[in-house]
């Protein structure tokens, strides 16, 4: 009753946020065998900083989602207004319609949280997307983060266009891998729902890995990739509710069970399923040996020598 750490001992004398979590703490509590580690991982979400990119109906449920469930600090990123379409259960209320959507989604998140986080010093300023710029350099993402704000421990990549999170462009992520900062794409294109890889910089595959190794496998790849982008002119991309639902959920999952020490089945992997069959499978996501993430064994600026010994030509 008393273990737990100095973090844990916060939360249980706040009653209310400690019963809001108690199906989080027991179930943590399932997955750890050693006496209050789900207690430790519990109170060690709400000194997280993590940072949802994407507002739509998957961006916003997956931001709410990790605020409910104890992650103390949720940065939402995204511009323009709220479209009628971006309303989800779990996500924006029909009331942000018309409202910037950093703005509307940051209300969603708070809203969605059992408690202020432990830091309140940064509650007064505008949201924290638009009050704090994305770190600039490695050193000041990892070793230096901001004052008063935790470095990212994840930032999940839930783009509107559901395109970007099955084909993730290289260059977008590329801040991400210099600052090591692990990142999960999610997101619905056409009728399918992805959810990852999780991308640990120089460790596991990355989205210029994934990009490299389609060419691999067929050359006409990126100019078949120009022409699917340029022929995406609807401004309303196709994107089931009850899959936006089921992919946000899923990537909350796979986001906590990294927070909380663990590797998910995501990592390295993506996850698919395509309605109206939507059965779940997993594909493994390579990492390239001529990939500059360095997760294929070349390090950043070296020539291409001995190559990655585990790429394979896996189908699909
Ligand atoms: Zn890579």
């Amino acid at each position: 009753a008393t273990g737990g750490g100095p973090a844990f001992d916060l939360l249980r004398k706040r009653q209310g946020v400690l019963d809001r979590l108690r199906p989080d703490l027991a179930a943590l509590t399932v997955l750890s065998p050693e006496p209050a580690a789900g207690a430790r991982k519990l109170a060690a979400r709400r000194s997280m900083r993590i940072q949802v990119r994407g507002t739509g109906r998957v961006g916003t449920v997956i931001a709410s989602v990790l605020s409910a469930a104890g992650v103390g600090h949720v940065d939402v990123r995204d511009g323009g207004c709220v479209e009628p379409w971006d309303v989800a259960p779990g996500g924006l209320p029909v009331e942000s319609v018309g409202e910037r959507r950093d703005t509307a989604a940051y209300r969603a998140v708070r809203k969605a949280a059992p408690d202020r986080p432990p830091r309140p010093d940064r509650r007064s300023g505008p949201p924290p997307s638009q009050a704090q710029p994305q770190p600039q350099s490695p050193s000041e993402s990892q070793a230096l983060p901001p004052a008063e704000e935790p470095a990212l421990s994840l930032v999940i990549i839930a783009p509107r266009d559901g395109l970007s999170a099955h084909t993730p462009d290289p260059l977008a992520a590329e801040e991400l891998i210099t600052s090591g900062t692990p990142h999960l794409y999610a997101g619905v294109v056409e009728a399918t729902g992805v959810v990852g890889p999780l991308v640990l910089p120089g460790g596991t595959a990355c989205a210029g890995c994934l990009s490299l190794d389609r060419t691999d496998r067929d050359p006409t790849w990126p100019r078949l990739l120009a022409q699917w982008r340029s022929g995406r002119q609807l401004q309303v991309p196709a994107c089931d509710l009850a899959l936006a639902t089921a992919v946000a959920g899923l990537t909350a999952a796979h986001a906590l069970a990294f927070l909380d020490g663990e590797l998910p089945s995501s990592t390295g992997a993506r996850w698919e399923a395509s309605a109206p069959g939507l059965d779940w499978h997993a594909r493994p996501v390579w990492a390239h040996p001529d990939c500059s993430c360095g997760a294929g064994g070349r390090s950043k600026g070296e020539q291409t020598s001995e190559g990655g010994e585990q790429h394979d030509t896996m189908a699909g």
